[in-house]
């Protein structure tokens, strides 16, 4: 099984998707770590990309869909894909298909995390404190949002069109979203 976790920053994208690796044998495939370990890292890549994502911004597609294809095998030797936080343009998300299809695989469900802008906005003014994210700042956050609400949010007529979108209530606590999760998984 191939899901994509789908939702804006802080939606819980993140949460729910090391529950999953935990529950279901399956791999989380997150593009911000794997660049926020770039980062650490002082790699060549770390530094290309750092201020771009202190601001917010996107980092380019063919970064991101290198990225996520150098970990397609370890995850099909597991249970399967958990994508969080990719793709995140339409570029992304035809690349995926393409990578899958290459290798007979294909997305199987895109589960879409709903929360408001409000209840991101209050979320992440907690995360800030605690997680120390360059990011997480207010500045930075509303960046955030905005290119999820131009570049991103395009993306759900696309999986709509696939018959692959299912939407869960992202609002409530952790554990109800994980059982909204485990309802849409098993059905
Ligand atoms: P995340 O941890 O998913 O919130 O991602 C943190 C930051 O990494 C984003 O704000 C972007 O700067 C960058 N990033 C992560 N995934 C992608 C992606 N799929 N496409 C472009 N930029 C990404």
């Amino acid at each position: 099984m191939n899901l994509i976790l789908f939702g804006p920053p802080a939606a819980g994208k993140g949460t729910q998707a090391k529950r999953l690796v935990e529950t279901r044998n399956m791999v989380q495939l997150s593009t911000g770590d794997m660049l926020r370990a770039a980062i650490a890292s002082g790699s060549e890549l770390g530094k290309r990309v750092s201020g771009i994502m202190e601001r917010g911004e996107l980092v380019s597609d063919g970064i991101v869909i290198e990225l996520i294809e150098q970990r397609l095998p370890e995850a099909e030797a597991a249970g399967g894909a958990i994508f969080d936080g990719f793709p995140r343009t339409l570029p992304q998300a035809e690349a995926l298909d393409q990578m899958l299809a290459g290798r007979g695989r294909k997305i199987d469900l895109v589960l879409r995390l709903k929360v408001d802008d409000d209840a991101l906005k209050s979320r992440i003014a907690g995360r800030f404190a605690e997680s120390g994210r360059p990011d997480d700042n207010p500045e930075s956050f509303a960046v955030r949002l905005n290119a999820y609400n131009q570049q991103t949010a395009p993306l759900l007529p696309y999986y709509e069109a696939q018959a692959k979108l299912v939407e869960v209530d992202g609002m409530g606590a952790v554990d109800s979203v994980a059982a909204a999760i485990d309802t849409a998984l098993d059905a």
